[in-house]
């Protein structure tokens, strides 16, 4: 399993799928749910599900986990071919400054390019510590003109993403681009293949979903179409075992998955997930069953596509669950694959318990 999550990992960090733009990721996936015997849909939006077909009589399930990331969109072109960007979701711009990007203009004619970092040798002392915003960031391309830049492709709305890379770090850990939430998809995957021609379940929909980064809606439009009674979301868990975030809580890589039992995003937005109790109940009596160490979370400053789904219909049943992360946001990311597998084997076994009398009333 640990071999299969590695691989699913590594190729799907390494397709470029900004929010809006996850068609190639979406591919990737749709082929490994082909090999695996499903067959998958795509909605409008460019969400791709598979519905498994269970018992009509126990509550339905959507899984999902989202295939986008975050990044930027091409907002002009200097005359001197210099590329300006507009961000796209949670860009970390103290993290941006000499990093390589890929500016998507289609598979195979994709642009390789660098964030320019002024010469440390004319930086004054009063600019050594100032980040630049986004706003304020030149991507070279090495065209050299406007015109060579669009010749190339480049336009204003080009989709532009942290050039694509994963590397193996010793203790099975893999760092790199978009390990949030490809390591999710990598899951879902795991398991779509462990569910698959399975019977005794629930009727399960996987669903990969998009624009999560952008504005945490693209999986409501699913969970519209869908409605199913529970919704379970894969995707990362702030790791707080390095010392910038002792303070944050009490999650580390490679102590298994997690689950969150508050989540709030507080700067602005007014939403987060409380999760069902039922689902709560769910997660710590599969995890103590099958000995996997089920870590905790509570969190201000985190948002996922869960707070949005959870509303639809009458509600929907709700928890977040997923792998350790540290590094979010920035061009390497890095989680444990051990975590990959354990959370795989929670959601598997956590599936198998959902049968016609599982109670999800709050009388
Ligand atoms: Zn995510």
């Amino acid at each position: 399993m640990r071999d299969r999550l590695r691989r699913d990992l590594i190729d799907l960090m390494l397709i470029p799928g900004l929010s809006g733009h996850e068609e190639r990721v979406a591919a990737a996936v749709r082929a490994r749910l082909a090999e695996a015997g499903l067959t998958s849909r795509t909605d409008r939006l460019g969400n791709v599900i598979a519905t498994l077909p269970g018992d009509p009589a126990a509550p339905s399930v959507m899984v999902f986990a989202h295939l986008d990331q975050l990044g930027f969109f091409v907002r002009g072109i200097d005359d001197d071919g210099l590329v300006r960007v507009e961000r796209m979701g949670g860009v970390p711009e103290r993290a941006l400054a000499a990093q390589a990007v890929t500016l998507c203009v289609g598979e195979g004619r994709d642009v390789p390019g660098v964030i320019a970092n002024k010469a440390h040798h004319a930086t004054a002392p009063d600019e050594k510590y100032r980040v630049l915003t986004a706003a304020e960031i030149a991507i070279d391309t090495g065209h050299g003109s406007r015109a060579a830049v669009e010749a190339a492709g480049v336009r204003i709305g080009t989709p532009v993403v942290y050039r694509p890379q994963a590397m193996d770090l010793a203790g099975g850990r893999i760092a790199g681009t978009s390990v949030d939430d490809r390591a999710g998809c990598a899951v879902l995957l795991e398991l779509a293949r462990a569910l698959a021609g399975r019977t005794g379940l629930p009727t399960v929909h996987l669903v990969f979903s998009v624009q999560e980064e952008f504005n945490l809606r693209g999986a409501v439009v699913t969970a519209q179409v869908l409605q199913p009674d529970i919704a379970i979301q894969i995707d990362i868990m702030l790791a707080s075992d390095t010392p910038d975030m002792a303070a944050r809580g009490d999650m580390a890589l490679g102590a298994g998955p997690g689950m969150s039992l508050y989540s709030f995003h507080g700067r602005g937005t007014l939403n987060g997930v409380i999760p069902h109790p039922a689902m709560v109940a769910l997660m710590e009596r599969t995890a103590a069953a099958e000995g996997i160490n089920l870590q905790r979370a509570a969190t201000v400053g985190v948002l996922t596509d869960l707070s949005y789904v959870q509303t639809v219909g009458q509600g929907v049943a709700s928890v977040d669950v997923g792998f350790p992360m540290r590094y979010s946001h920035s061009a390497i990311e890095c989680c444990d694959l051990s975590d990959l597998e354990t959370l795989t084997r929670l959601l598997d076994a956590a599936i198998g318990r959902i049968g016609p009398g599982f109670q999800l009333d709050r009388g």
